[in-house]
């Protein structure tokens, strides 16, 4: 079994032109973890991504990989694998022969290719369906066989870019779960490239989120979902309010800002929205200072005592929930 190699980002930085795609970002995803690039459309994932991979050449900084300096190095001499998007299979190829492409241009003999193939299609299930063409499998069993092609190089570190995104939801989930599985299983490096908070915090040891083309903050989903550090990640992550109180911007979960007699208050507003959501109902509160604050009350407890919109209500929370976030 392989083991991975830690993976670093020194300074790596990529501008085409005017535009600074990613700016001299550091980061170092420890071996054998599986880590998410997490963000908005256009901060500079997949061009990291493609770094990493050597598809793309950095305009400064290095990539490290196992402590060797691999940022000049082609693709396939690297120790990384990109998957690639199913369609990137090759129609005219049976599923065996698609795995095995990388071997044939390495010039491994034919009976070689097969059974490192068929050990690959062991792997992600497929065994079955050797030798048929990618038009003959459905958009989830692609996806096999293009994470089969990726994992036949004996990668230290698969890179996959928004991998999931071609799948309907229910799909999504089931091969969500088997990427992790594969991971745990092989014990090399997975670098996942997601725009959905719910894929990372599902998937990830460490969720490593970006904007604007650096990194706003890493740490494990936990760490990055309730102690997020700057308002961006509170409401990229989703699930927090970002507050304005007299000594600075705090993010609080919406689970944990609970409804109180005005008196005891720490912030005073009137109900605007009330949604029912099965376990839970969601409030939107109009705070003073035009603040909008969600909070999310278990239904029993609003049951029991239920508010109407228009109502006059306090807000308040225990002093741990508040995490100072800057703008
Ligand atoms: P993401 O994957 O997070 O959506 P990208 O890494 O694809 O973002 O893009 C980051 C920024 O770099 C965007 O502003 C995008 O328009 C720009 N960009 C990406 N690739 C190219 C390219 N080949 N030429 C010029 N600009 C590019
Ligand atoms: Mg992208």
């Amino acid at each position: 079994m392989t083991t991975g190699q830690d993976l670093e980002l020194v300074s790596l930085t990529k501008r085409y032109g005017e535009t600074v795609a990613v700016d001299k970002i550091d980061h170092h995803f420890r071996a054998g973890s599986y880590a998410c690039l997490l963000g908005p459309s256009g901060c500079g994932k997949s061009t990291t991504l493609r770094m990493i991979a050597g598809h793309e050449d950095p305009t400064e900084g290095s990539i490290v990989l196992g402590g060797s300096d691999v940022s000049w190095l082609p693709p396939a001499k690297r120790g990384t694998a990109m998957m690639f998007q199913s369609y990137a299979l090759f129609p005219h190829l049976s599923v065996s022969d698609n795995v095995s492409f990388s071997l044939k241009m390495k010039g491994v003999e034919a009976a070689t290719r097969r059974k490192a193939a068929g050990e690959m299609l062991e792997l992600v299930h497929m065994t079955d369906f050797a030798d048929r063409l990618p038009d003959q499998l459905s958009g989830g069993q692609q996806q096999r066989v293009a994470l089969a092609r990726a994992l036949i190089t004996n990668p230290q570190v698969l890179l996959l870019d928004e991998p999931l995104s071609a799948l309907d939801p229910f799909l999504r989930i089931r091969m969500r779960s088997e990427l992790k599985r594969l991971q745990q299983e092989l014990g090399i490096t997975f670098i996942h490239v997601t725009h959905s908070q719910d894929e990372a915090l599902a998937l990830a040891d460490e969720i490593v989120v970006m904007n604007n083309s650096i990194i706003e903050q890493a740490g494990s989903a936990r760490e990055v979902f309730n102690a997020p550090k700057t308002e961006f990640v509170a409401r990229f992550m989703g699930g927090h309010n970002v507050i304005a109180l007299p000594h600075g911007h705090f993010a609080i979960r919406n689970d944990q800002v609970r409804l109180t007699e005005m008196g005891e208050s720490r912030i005073a507003g009137k109900i605007t929205g009330v949604e029912y959501q099965g376990a839970h109902v969601l409030l939107n509160v109009l705070a003073v200072g035009d603040q909008e604050i969600t909070a999310i009350v278990p239904e029993e407890i609003f049951f029991d005592n239920p508010i109407p919109p228009d109502t006059d209500v306090g807000l308040t929370w225990d002093d741990h929930a508040l995490h100072p976030v800057t703008a």
